[in-house]
């Protein structure tokens, strides 16, 4: 479904990835783990359109997109979820969902798609009136989540989906990953919470320092020696 190969980006003169070649298949939960400043925020960001890669080749579906605008790569069903969440926080949990479904397409339906959303994030429905600034950290992490959800995805892209967040709320918002794959949404997360990505995942890639390290099923990396000791601290 998404296919990179041999991608180059990074921010002006300082390149940040470095001949990264990966793949996500239609219907499974891949996962890019590594530590700070690996480049998976820039991975996702360049996937988005947000930046341009200098170099490699990236494709959907089989048509290339590298170098489209980040609008029309929301077009063409892949979302971002950011990191941090980045709601509007002065808007009402209704009016940020919303905003999530602002693309022609997508606005079709919004106000039943909205419903459908809600209706996989029950405690987002009973507060849809409040302001997004009042919400606990879990609850504006599920309404950055189904604010994606209401662009009608196919693939959907999480940047630390566990960031700042307490160990039960964490499985939470797992849980509700794993439901969106059931609803047949393709799901590439990039994570420094390694063990629980990869317990979520089917698949997963290991980057360092701008450059993928390991590709292996999510299960085989697990019990992988250098994953456990640089990444599980067993
Ligand atoms: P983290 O988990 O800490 O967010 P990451 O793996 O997501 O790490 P990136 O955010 O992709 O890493 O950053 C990779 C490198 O790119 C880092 O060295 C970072 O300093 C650099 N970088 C990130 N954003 C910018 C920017 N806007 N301008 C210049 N350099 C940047």
């Amino acid at each position: 479904m998404l296919k990179l190969h041999n991608v180059r980006a990074g921010y002006g003169d300082v390149n940040v990835l470095d001949d990264v070649s990966l793949e996500v298949d239609e219907g499974e939960i891949v996962t890019i783990v590594g530590g700070n400043g690996a480049g998976k925020t820039t991975t996702l960001r360049t996937i988005s359109g947000l930046i341009e890669p200098t170099a490699g080749e990236i494709s959907f579906e089989g048509q290339p997109i590298g170098g489209l605008a980040s609008h029309q790569i929301v077009d063409l069903g892949i979302t971002l979820i950011p990191e941090a969440r980045q709601l509007f926080p002065e808007m009402t949990v209704r009016e940020n969902l919303l905003m999530g479904a602002y693309r022609k397409g997508a606005q079709a339906g919004q106000s039943a798609r909205l419903d459908d959303v809600v209706g996989m994030f029950p405690r987002i429905g009973e507060r849809l009136a409040q302001r997004a600034e009042s919400l606990s950290g879990g609850e504006q992490q599920m309404v950055a989540i189904a604010r994606g959800m209401m662009a009608r995805p196919r693939l959907l892209m999480f940047d630390e989906p566990s960031l700042g967040l307490a160990p039960i709320i964490v499985s939470q918002v797992f849980e509700v990953i794993e439901q969106i794959s059931r609803a047949g949404v393709t799901v590439l997360i990039v994570e420094q919470n390694v063990y629980q990505t990869l317990k979520t995942a089917n698949r997963g890639y290991v980057l360092d320092n701008g450059r993928v390290t390991m590709a292996d099923a999510a299960e085989r990396l697990l019990e992988n020696d250098h994953v456990r000791q640089a990444y599980l601290g067993i």
